[in-house]
C-alpha cells in the first residue's frame, strides 16, 4: 500500500483552500459536506464560490496567497492554476506537518482524495493512488449502482440500537452474529425499501428471539475454494469467508483466496501436501469439532471441490456424528478448472462421450480397474497423478490404449503461473521430468487433448509476459 485510508473528522475545523475557480469549489465543497469551517483565499471567486460566500458556508480571503493562511489549518488544498503558488503551499505546509493536497499534482500531496461514495454514515472511498483516477471512477460508479440510496439509513438504524444489543449479548462474537443476521434478513430488507416503521419491529422481533445461547451454536462450511483463481469462488463461499470467525485451510488454497476472509478472522493453515501431512486428517476433524463446540463459525477452505478427492465426506461424517450443524458448499473442481483453462473441453461429440475422475496416488497400494480406464472415446482425469506418472500411462498402454494418446499435464491450473504440458502416453513422463512439471498437477489423457491447440485461451501473466519479450526482441 502506498497510501494509508483514513477518514479524517474534520468538523469545525479551519480548512483552506487556496484558488478561486470550479476545481477549487468542488474540493470546498467536500470539505462543507464534512463540515469544516472552510476558508477560501483567491483573489476572485467564480460562480460557485460566490454563492457559496453569499450563503455565509465559507469565509473569503480576497487576496492572493499568503504564509500566515495555513496557520491552525488542519488541512489544506491548493486548486489555483497557478503552479507556482501551488508548489509554494505544498512546500509551506510540509514543513510544519499540515495535510496538504495540491489538485493534479500527487509529488506535491501529502495526502490525496479519494472517490466517494456517499451513503452517510456509510461512506466508500476508492483511490487507485493516483495510478489511474479514470479507472477509480468506473469503479465509484459501480459502487454506485450496487448500494442503495437507502443504506445509510441502515447503518442509522443500527447505530441507534448498538447500546441496547451490547447490554443483551456480553460476547463480541454474539454481537456480530446477531447483526449479521439481521442485516441479512427482512428486517433490512424492510430498511432497504423505505418501511422504516416495520424494520424497527422486525428488529425487535429479532432481539426478542435471539438468546446469547442461540447464538452460542457453532457451524461449520466446508467450502470449495476453487482451482486457484479467486474469480471462480461462488457468491456463497465469499458470503460464508465474510461471515467466518475462524478460517481452517490447507495448502492447496490460494494465499489471495484466504486473504478473501473477514479481516477479523482467525487463519488456522493445517498444511496438506501430499505425502507430507502436517496434521492427520482425524486431527482436522478434531480441530473442527472443538472449534464448533467453543460456538464458532468455521469456514473449512479446501481447494477445488470438497466432495471432490478433498476428503470433505471424512470431514461431513465426522461432524455428523458429533451432532455439529454444517453446510457443503460446491467449487469448481480441478478437473473442470484446468480443462477450461488449458482449452480442453472434457466431454465433445466428436472425441469422448464420458470422462472419469481418478486419484493417481494409488493410496495404501491399492489398484485402479486399468481395464476400465482404457476405455475409447472417453476422457481420464487423474488428480494426484504427478509422482506416478510413468507407471500411469504404462498401465494404461498395457491395458490398450494407443501409445499415441494424447494426454496433457496441467500444472497450477487456472493461476497466474499456469504450466500446460501436451504430449502422449509414451513420451508425457520424459517429457514432465524434463520440463521439471511439479504439484499441484493434473493429468488429462484422451483424444479432446488434440483441441488444446485451437482453443488455448488462456495466457497467464507469465507466459504473456515471456511473449513479449520475444516478440520485442
Ligand atoms: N478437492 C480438489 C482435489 C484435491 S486432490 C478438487 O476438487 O480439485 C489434489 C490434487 O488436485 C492435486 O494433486 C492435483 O492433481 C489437483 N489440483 C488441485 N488444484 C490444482 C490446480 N490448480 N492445478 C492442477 N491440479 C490441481
Amino acid at each position: 500500500m502506498d497510501f494509508l485510508p483514513v477518514f479524517l473528522d474534520v468538523r469545525s475545523r479551519s480548512c483552506l483552500v487556496v484558488g478561486g475557480g470550479e476545481v477549487a469549489a468542488r474540493k470546498a465543497e467536500l470539505l462543507m459536506r464534512a463540515n469544516a469551517a472552510v476558508t477560501v483565499v483567491a483573489p476572485e471567486l467564480g460562480r460557485s464560490l460566490a454563492r457559496y460566500r453569499a450563503e455565509g458556508k465559507l469565509s473569503h480571503r480576497a487576496r492572493t496567497f499568503r504564509a500566515s493562511d495555513i496557520e491552525d489549518c488542519a488541512l489544506v488544498i491548493a486548486a489555483t492554476d497557478d503552479p507556482g503558488v501551488n508548489s509554494e503551499v505544498s512546500r509551506l505546509c510540509r514543513e510544519r506537518t499540515i495535510a496538504v493536497n495540491v489538485v493534479d499534482a500527487p509529488e506535491l500531496c501529502s495526502f490525496i482524495v479519494p472517490s466517494i461514495v456517499d451513503r452517510s454514515p456509510v461512506i466508500v472511498a476508492v483511490s487507485s493512488g493516483g495510478a489511474s483516477p479514470v479507472l477509480s471512477r468506473m469503479l465509484r460508479t459501480k459502487l454506485e449502482t450496487m448500494l442503495p440510496a437507502t443504506y445509510g439509513r441502515l447503518a442509522t438504524l443500527a447505530q441507534g440500537l448498538r447500546k441496547r444489543v451490547k447490554r443483551r449479548f456480553k460476547s463480541a462474537a454474539q454481537r456480530r452474529r446477531f447483526w449479521e443476521e439481521v442485516l441479512h434478513g427482512p428486517a433490512a430488507e424492510m430498511m432497504l425499501a423505505g418501511r422504516e416503521r416495520a424494520a424497527k419491529c422486525a428488529i425487535e422481533v429479532a432481539l426478542q428471539q435471539h438468546t446469547p445461547s442461540s447464538l452460542s451454536v457453532g457451524e461449520v462450511y466446508l467450502v470449495g475454494a476453487g482451482p486457484g483463481d479467486p474469480d471462480l469462488l461462488t457468491f456463497r463461499a465469499l458470503r460464508l469467508m465474510q461471515q467466518a470467525d475462524v478460517v481452517v485451510y490447507d495448502r492447496l488454497v490460494a494465499p489471495a483466496i484466504v486473504d478473501l476472509a473477514h479481516r477479523g478472522a482467525e487463519r488456522i493453515y493445517v498444511g496438506k501436501a501430499c505425502g507430507e501431512h502436517c496434521l492427520t486428517q482425524e486431527e482436522i476433524n478434531a480441530i473442527l469439532v472443538r472449534l464448533a463446540r467453543e460456538g464458532r463459525r468455521v469456514l473449512r477452505l479446501k481447494g477445488g471441490d470438497p466432495f471432490i478427492f478433498g476428503r470433505g465426506g471424512e470431514e461431513a461424517d465426522a461432524l455428523a456424528a458429533e451432532g455439529i450443524p454444517f453446510q457443503v458448499v460446491p467449487g469448481i473442481t480441478a478437473a473442470s478448472g484446468c480443462a477450461a483453462y488449458a482449452g480442453i473441453p472434457l466431454t465433445h461429440r466428436d472425441f469422448a462421450h464420458s470422462c472419469v475422475f481418478v486419484p493417481g496416488h494409488l493410496k495404501d497400494g491399492g489398484d485402479l480397474d486399468w481395464n476400465a480406464l482404457a476405455q475409447p472415446r472417453q476422457t481420464l482425469v487423474i488428480y494426484m497423478g504427478l509422482h506416478t506418472l510413468e507407471p500411469i500411462c504404462r498401465r494404461l498402454i498395457e491395458a490398450g490404449l494407443p501409445a499415441a494418446t494424447p494426454a496433457a499435464l496441467v500444472q497450477d491450473g487456472t493461476t497466474q503461473s499456469q504450466r500446460v504440458l501436451i504430449g502422449d502416453l509414451a513420451g508425457l513422463p520424459a517429457k514432465a521430468a524434463e520440463g521439471a512439471m511439479r504439484p499441484p498437477a493434473l493429468l488429462i489423457i484422451g483424444e479432446v487433448v488434440r483441441l488444446h491447440e485451437r482453443f488455448a485461451w488462456f495466457e497467464p501473466a507469465g507466459v504473456a509476459e515471456e511473449t513479449a519479450v520475444r516478440a520485442v526482441g
